[in-house]
């Protein structure tokens, strides 16, 4: 794993992206939210891409790796975990490094699910994601694709 960044180096800022194959009959994980009727996402956790995509901008953010090289398939615990497991686990990495996060914004792209009616789910959903973190994650949906 790479040195980590200083926390007294100023704001940092790091990009997090993730994309998962389809998997039908398996549930989707987006979010922190099951989405019932869906298709899921293939992958060694839940395969929650947005709480991926938020891990691995923290990490990169804190210069701490990224999600495989923290939480890789390597090894077995995070067979299966949610993706606030993994965002719990990251704020953990985080704060042990002296990191405080300011902010978390994450895109989804996708037609499917349809995010906008589960807006106010999404949001109470907000502080699980973002447990240990000082502002809540923020996830406007994207669903322009043709
Ligand atoms: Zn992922």
């Amino acid at each position: 794993m790479p040195d980590a960044l200083s926390p007294n180096d100023g704001p940092r800022v790091g990009v997090g992206v993730d994309v998962h194959p389809l998997a039908a009959g398996r549930p989707l994980y987006l979010a922190g939210l099951l989405w019932p009727g869906e298709d899921g996402l293939t992958g060694h956790s839940d395969g929650d891409v947005a709480a991926h995509a938020a891990c691995d901008a923290l990490l990169s953010a804190a210069g701490l790796g990224d999600l495989g090289a923290n939480f890789g398939t390597a090894e077995p615990q995070w067979a299966g975990a949610s993706g606030p497991a993994l965002l719990r686990a990251t704020a953990t990495l985080l704060a042990g490094a002296g990191f405080v996060v300011g902010n978390v914004a994450i895109q989804v792209i996708g037609n499917r699910p349809r995010i906008g009616p589960r807006r106010t789910r999404r949001r109470r959903c907000s502080p699980r994601l973002s447990a240990g973190f000082r502002s809540a994650c923020q996830v406007p949906p994207r669903t322009d694709l043709a």
